[in-house]
């Protein structure tokens, strides 16, 4: 997906872009446009039992919900009570959020104007070359991208031995 970098220093990205940076066009296309991350914003709570004391990733959300619902948690520490209501805390998020590495999109897979690469995962207008990695996501998956990085590999492996 970072490699995306080496397509722009080629010569392949936004027209005017590239030409603010005086890099010769090879190839018109939205490279970085299309950029996806997931993002989250960490939450601590104080709970009643030690055993579940600590600071609780998005992914145990769950497990959160479930001791607010029991009573398990005598207080928020972090945002804590400085946000009262949704706006102040909505406004307060984007200083808050941080990135889990999961940045895909920057050469989206398509057949639009949007496009970098094609189905086949041929550079649009450039002979002979493909993206396989992170970076042709069209968006986001709801999980991890590493697995789906790996498939998309192989899958581009098959392409280009005909299959
Ligand atoms: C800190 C961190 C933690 C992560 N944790 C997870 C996780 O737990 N689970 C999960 O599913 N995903 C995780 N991810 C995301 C996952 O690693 C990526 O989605 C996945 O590796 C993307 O694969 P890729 O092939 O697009 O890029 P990469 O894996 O980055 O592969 C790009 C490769 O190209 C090479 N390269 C770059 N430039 C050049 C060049 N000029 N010439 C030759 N080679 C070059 C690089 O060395 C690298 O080997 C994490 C990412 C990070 C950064």
């Amino acid at each position: 997906m970072y490699g995306s970098v080496q397509l722009l220093l080629s010569g392949v990205g936004p027209a005017g872009h590239l030409r603010e940076h005086g890099i010769p066009v090879a190839a018109d296309l939205p490279v970085g446009g299309n950029l996806h991350d997931h993002l989250f914003v960490p939450m601590t709570w104080c709970m009643k039992s030690a055993r579940h004391r600590g600071t609780a990733p998005h992914f145990l959300a769950g497990m959160v919900a479930e001791a607010v619902r029991s009573g398990g948690i005598s207080r928020e520490l972090n945002p804590g009570q400085g946000f009262p209501g949704r706006a102040p805390l909505a406004r307060e998020l984007p200083n808050r959020a941080t990135s889990v590495y999961h940045a895909v999109g920057t050469c989206r897979m398509g057949a639009d104007e949007r496009a970098v690469v094609d189905p086949r995962l041929r550079v649009l207008g450039i002979e002979g070359l493909r993206v396989a990695d992170a970076s042709v996501m069209p968006s986001i998956p709801g999980g991890n991208t590493n697995a789906p990085a790996m498939m998309i590999g192989e899958h581009a492996a098959g392409l280009m031995l005909g299959g």
